[in-house]
Formats: C-alpha cells, sequence, structure tokens
C-alpha cells in the first residue's frame, strides 16, 4: 500500500537533502547532570550524579589510601582475542537446533501487549539458559501473588510486608538480600533516608518492589553473582536532600555503590510512579563494571571504551545519541524499504548513505548515556538483558554501539563465557529478531 507515497521525483541524488539537523534535540529537554568530585585530606569522595530518566545515581565516597598507583586507576584492556571470540558470538548464524519461538505462539497467550512481551522474554532466557547452561528465574509466580492477572497496574490490597516477603523469597535465590532498613552506613548518601510505614505502604513502594523484581528476572545468577549485587536497600529520597550544593535539580531514583565491596544498590521507594526495571539493570552494571575494572577511579578511566568514541566528547554540545536520532532513521528506514520495493535502486542508494553518516555519528544508546563515561557503560549494559534492542546495538551502521556492545560482551566471555553465550542468543533467537541484520547493499557502496 502506497497511496500516501507522493514522492515523484526522478532517480536521482540531487534533491535528497540529509536533513540531520531537523532531529537534534533542544538543550532544554535534557534534564541537567553533573558530575561532582572533591577531595579533603585522605578521603576522596566523587559523586557521579544522574537523573529521573536512566534513573541511576551511583556514589563513590569510600577512604582510600594516599598512594594510589596510576596502574590499579585505568581499566585493564581486554584482549583483541577475547573481542574477537565476542565478534564470533555476536555474529554466530541461528543455530538450527534451537526452535525458534515465534510471534504467533507468542501472541495465543493474550493479555496485554506487554505482557506479551513479558512472556516472550521468559520465554527465550529460559530456552536459552537450558542451552547454556546458566541460571534464571522466573518471577512470574511470585508477581501474580501481588497483582491481579499479572498486570503491573493492579496491585492487590495486601500490605507492604506480604510484598516485601514476596520478594525477598524470589531474589533469595540470586543471593540478594532486599531490605528495608537502612544502615547507617549509607544514610545521607545521596539523600536516601529511612522510608516511614506509610511510605511503604503508598502503591509505588509497592510497584516498585515488583519492578526490582522484574529487572532481576531479566538477568542470569551467574551475572548477579559476577557483578556483586549483594544488597538491594529500599529506601525514601526525597527530591530536596538530592538537591545538594552544585548539583542541580536532580531526582536519584536509584544509586548503586561503587566501593570495594561493589555489592549494593538502593532504590527509591518513594517515587510518584513505579520504576522501569531498567534501573536495576542499569545499576547491576556499575557493579559489573567495578569488578571489571578494579576500583571506583578504574572505572572512569577506560581508555579501551573510551577509544569508541573517537574524540567526540561527552555532554549536551554533543547530540549524537541513538535516542536523539531514532525518529530520523526510522522515518529513513522506512523510505529506504519503499525504494527499494519500487525499485528505485539509486534512491535507496542515497538513502543507505543518509543512514550510514548519521550512525557514523552515534556514540550512545541513550541521552542519559551522554552524560559521562560511566554512565554511557551502564545504559548499555543495560541492554545486554533486553534481547529486542539487541539487533539496534548491533546494527554494522551504528559502529559505535557495536562496537561498545560487543566489547561489553567481551568482557563477561572473559570472565563467565557461558553468561555472554546466553547474553548473544537471546538477541539472535528473540522473535522478532531479523536473521541477517541489515547489510548496505554491496551495489551502492557505502562506505561506513
Ligand atoms: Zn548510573
Amino acid at each position: 500500500m502506497y497511496e500516501e507515497f507522493t514522492d515523484h521525483t526522478e532517480d536521482t541524488t540531487a534533491n535528497v537533502t540529509p536533513d540531520i539537523d531537523l532531529f537534534v534535540p533542544q538543550p532544554d529537554r535534557t534534564p541537567k547532570r553533573r558530575m561532582e568530585a572533591g577531595r579533603t585530606g585522605r578521603k576522596v569522595s566523587n559523586i557521579l550524579i544522574v537523573g529521573s530518566i536512566a534513573a541511576g545515581a551511583i556514589y563513590v565516597g569510600e577512604q582510600i589510601g594516599e598512594q594510589v598507583a596510576e596502574a590499579f586507576t585505568t581499566c585493564q584492556t581486554t584482549s583483541a582475542s577475547d573481542i574477537h571470540r565476542a565478534e564470533q558470538l555476536l555474529n554466530a548464524p541461528l543455530n538450527p537446533d534451537i526452535p525458534r519461538r515465534t510471534s504467533q505462539q507468542l501472541n495465543t497467550y493474550g493479555g496485554t501487549a506487554s505482557q506479551r512481551l513479558d512472556r516472550a522474554h521468559t520465554l527465550v532466557r529460559q530456552d536459552m539458559a537450558k542451552r547454556y547452561g546458566v541460571t534464571v528465574f522466573d518471577d512470574a509466580p511470585y508477581v501474580n501473588k501481588l497483582v491481579h492477572r499479572g498486570d503491573r497496574h493492579l496491585l492487590r490490597p495486601l500490605p507492604f510486608n506480604t510484598y516485601l516477603h514476596t520478594a525477598q523469597q524470589f531474589l533469595g535465590k540470586y543471593g540478594i538480600q532486599l531490605q528495608t532498613t537502612i544502615p547507617d552506613s549509607l544514610k545521607g548518601h545521596e539523600g536516601a533516608q529511612q522510608a516511614t510505614a506509610s511510605q511503604l505502604e503508598e502503591p509505588a513502594a509497592k510497584a516498585n518492589v515488583i519492578s526490582i523484581m522484574d529487572g532481576v528476572t531479566t538477568m542470569p545468577k551467574e551475572y548477579v553473582a559476577m557483578a556483586g549485587l549483594r544488597h538491594i536497600y529500599l529506601a525514601s529520597i526525597p527530591d530536596e536532600k538530592a538537591r545538594l550544593p552544585l548539583r542541580g535539580d536532580v531526582t536519584v531514583d536509584a544509586f548503586a555503590r561503587v566501593n570495594d565491596q561493589h555489592d549494593t544498590i538502593v532504590y527509591n521507594a518513594d517515587t510518584p510512579s513505579p520504576l522501569t526495571p531498567d534501573t536495576i539493570r542499569h545499576e547491576t552494571m556499575h557493579l559489573a563494571d567495578i569488578s571489571e575494572c578494579g576500583n571506583s577511579y578504574a572505572i572512569q578511566k577506560d581508555p579501551q571504551y573510551s577509544a569508541i568514541n573517537a574524540g567526540v566528547p561527552y555532554g549536551q554540545a554533543n547530540p549524537s545519541t541513538l535516542e536523539s536520532q531514532q525518529l530520523l532513521l526510522d522515518a529513513k528506514e522506512f523510505d529506504l524499504r519503499r525504494a527499494l520495493d519500487l525499485g528505485r535502486s539509486k534512491k535507496a542508494c542515497v538513502l543507505e548513505q543518509d543512514i550510514a553518516t548519521v550512525g557514523q555519528t552515534i556514540k550512545q544508546n541513550t541521552q542519559y548515556g551522554n552524560t559521562n563515561l560511566i554512565e554511557d557503560k551502564a545504559e548499555v549494559g543495560a541492554t545486554l538483558f533486553t534481547p529486542e534492542q539487541h539487533s539496534r546495538m548491533l546494527d554494522p551502521r551504528l559502529p559505535a554501539l557495536r562496537q561498545k556492545f560487543t566489547l561489553l560482551v567481551a568482557r563477561i566471555l572473559k570472565r563467565q563465557p557461558a553468561v555472554a553465550q546466553w547474553v548473544a542468543s537471546i538477541g539472535q533467537h528473540w522473535p522478532a529478531a531479523s536473521a541477517n541484520p541489515a547489510q548496505p547493499d554491496e551495489r551502492c557502496h557505502v562506505s561506513p
């Protein structure tokens, strides 16, 4: 159906103008985020603030010795052979021995679109876990005790303690303790304080308990262990407490504690609306990052990862994120499909070149990932566990995202090969995934 196709121009390159600038986000649409660092005596504190969209913050504030050898302040290089192995995993053709769930199969489960999506995630996770010998747990039997018909919007009228105990049982399978009693050592970080009993009885707190389960269930137990996550605290983080000097107005929804133990995430129970499961994936990646790089300095000095940006700095001056260019790319791809269907090969080549040109400028997947290096890693790391995002992250026309994704998989590969294999396979076996990722038409000579 191409009734709306009104492009009557000749098949020529002359009338096609790249319109990249049209989708540059306005600065005022990007929340203010910044990094603050201070040093007093032997106490070093770096507070990296994140905002409400990506819903995370990272706190570094541990006593460390005066002598920090430079050798220990740089994240180690992942070997070329590990990266090559990761590339092979991610590029592997679909394994014909593994039956692939089809969209039709998944549609038979009924429910809302998001419930079918949940179901698809669960099945693909379980299929691949069985195949590659990693451990995943389905949170549905637990969540279903707390909501009607599996619908996260329909909370059952149960006391908070029932929510808490149910989540504790589920998270216990991963060796994670969920607690609401905030230890003194955490009080005050990012404004975190003890949530009151009445705050915890609010629907948002209960929904956040479910969102924690929904986030953790997407990750294998072996990955959680590798990252070191052992404690999740449900706290109250009032907005006004987060407005510390030099920090601007930020809402802290969650933060990971990136000390030597790197085992703790603090989650804001007291949010206007529930946080998404991405929050836990993002924060867990901060923990995985420090377990990989070794300390809270090294995660910020990661030359191998930084090099992928090819000198383009982080910050609002650089608007080139997938999130900001998504509409443009989608529109170009739509036009490209039409041009191919209509046999307009020259126009298709121009569109392919346009897409490749935009793709070259994209360095981060989300606006929030454009904050700084460690938030970039956390945002890319969160996508490892959402298979529907894999084909975009591995799109050869977005080479920076592809390299970052591959590097993070390589870092898992050298420590937990089965987890890396599982990560690669959930994307390849996602029902909607293309078995053959989009490749530029050879006849176009698109130079990426
Ligand atoms: Zn973060």
